[in-house]
């Protein structure tokens, strides 16, 4: 695609980023099949194609868009499955970044929308006050059917429902050693919302951890990865987490002895994967930045077929595996969690259109809450017609959407890992669905 930018404007280091992504799009639509929103809405502006126009010609003239622009970029999910269609290599991500920063500096939103954004980014990524928001969400659960009744009210709704069916538990922080032969030192990233939705994933992972050989470390001060606000365009918020942690973590490894960032949740791996990216013109942290994305590893990477521990106890389940966009497109991991599991002694199934988005995308079920309900409710239909035991995932945003939805219990791959080879059965079959199969029986 022909572009039309100045000089001045390709000086910009993230307007030369766009106009390389731009320039390499060829207009064949083959992403169109692909995209969750154009399958859905049929809209072209609703396509990976057809925002490639609309960005182009916001960033362009430079000028504040129009709200009709902004409605189509804010209902993309990120996921990326755009991208691993592309025959031509266009960077989809850092151009849909570049332009949400834009929208976010140009664009004055209606105040309703501008003060759930605050919220969402001023609670979220705080462990603390997440947990704080999710009990005073479970006081005020009575106001859902109210404010489910109108558009303008449904994405409060929707983190009621959230506080509802989430009660926040504590999860652990002390460095826990290995207990088999040795094989290295990690740090696992503790994230915000997992430890505070699901702290059972982080446990399984770490006992899994010193089973397979590793002893594990947590980084005093690390925070939220930066994934969420940077995904809503607050760039410089974004980047404050980023700092952070590129501090916090490379304080480690200067210590001596880190051989990977382990991450259970891979929304958090596919950014800090980026880090070395999204920090490449800070002179102050571009290196440390490289290093550590390249020390990041999702905890389907580290672990392989030969180095699970023995088998201890693999129950006979039938499990469907669910494939997140963070992990499938972002980080181009795809069959290594099945084969784990199938290593681990599980029946694994996959359902149809395993490519598509179930439609939690980080904030993007608040935000965009009737999109993502039709792609929660289309994921959950199909992963429910393989007739599973339980349903596994890798990242927590998945596991809580789809878990919402489904009669079938979610858990998440590490946990079926750690049960199979001595750990504990997942928390999630033993409370069971109320109309599922109470699989820890099984
Ligand atoms: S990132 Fe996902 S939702 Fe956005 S354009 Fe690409 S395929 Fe569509
Ligand atoms: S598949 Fe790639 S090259 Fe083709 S229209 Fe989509 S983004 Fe452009």
């Amino acid at each position: 695609m022909k572009t039309e930018f100045t000089s001045e404007q390709l000086a910009d280091p993230a307007t030369a980023t766009s106009a390389g992504a731009i320039r390499a799009c060829v207009h064949c639509g083959f992403c169109t099949a692909t995209c969750p929103t154009y399958v859905l809405n049929g809209d072209e502006r609703d396509s990976p194609r057809g925002r490639i126009y609309l960005m182009k010609a916001m960033l362009e003239t430079g000028a504040a868009p129009t709200p009709d622009v902004v409605r189509h970029i804010d209902r993309c999910l990120t996921c990326l499955g755009c991208v691993t269609t592309c025959p031509s290599g266009v960077d989809y991500l850092h151009l849909v970044e570049h332009a949400r920063a834009h929208i976010e500096t140009t664009y004055q939103r209606p105040l309703r929308e501008r003060l759930l954004r605050w919220t969402i980014a001023k609670v979220l990524p705080w462990r603390r006050r997440f947990a704080l928001a999710l009990r005073l969400g479970r006081l005020a659960a009575p106001l859902t059917d109210v404010l489910q009744r109108s558009a303008f009210t449904r994405p409060l709704a929707t983190m009621l429902e959230l506080a509802q069916e989430n009660a926040p538990r504590p999860a652990a922080t002390t460095d826990a050693p290995c207990a088999a032969q040795r094989r290295g030192r990690v740090i696992v990233q503790q994230g915000c919302a997992e430890p505070v939705l699901r702290p059972e994933f982080r446990a399984a992972a770490v006992r899994l951890l010193n089973r397979t050989g590793y002893d594990v470390r947590f980084a005093p001060g690390e925070g939220c990865c930066g994934a969420l606000v940077h995904h809503m365009g607050r760039e410089a918020e974004g980047l404050g987490f980023i700092r952070r942690n590129v501090d916090v973590w490379s304080r480690e490894i200067d210590a001596g002895g880190i051989d990977a960032i382990l991450v259970t949740a891979s929304g958090c791996g596919a950014t800090i994967k980026d880090y070395g990216f999204l920090l490449r013109n800070d002179p102050a942290y571009a290196a440390r930045a490289a290093r550590i994305s390249a020390l990041a590893k999702d905890i389907s990477e580290l672990l392989d077929a030969s180095s699970l521990p023995p088998r201890v106890n693999t129950p006979p389940i039938r499990v469907a595996y669910h494939a997140a966009c963070s992990l499938q497109h972002g980080q181009k991991i795809v069959t290594q969690p099945k084969h784990l599991l199938e290593a681990a002694g599980f029946s694994v199934v996959t359902p149809t259109e395993a490519h598509m988005c179930c439609g939690s995308a980080g904030a993007y079920s608040i935000l965009q809450p009737e999109i993502a309900d039709r792609l929660g409710a289309r994921k959950t239909e199909r992963l429910e017609a393989l007739s599973p035991d339980v349903i596994a995932t890798g990242n927590i945003g998945c596991a809580v959407h789809i878990g919402a939805r489904s009669h079938v219990p979610v858990v998440h791959v590490v946990e079926l890992l750690d049960w199979a080879t001595g750990g504990p059965a997942p928390a999630a079959l033993k409370i069971g669905k109320e109309t599922g199969t109470h699989a820890a029986d099984a």
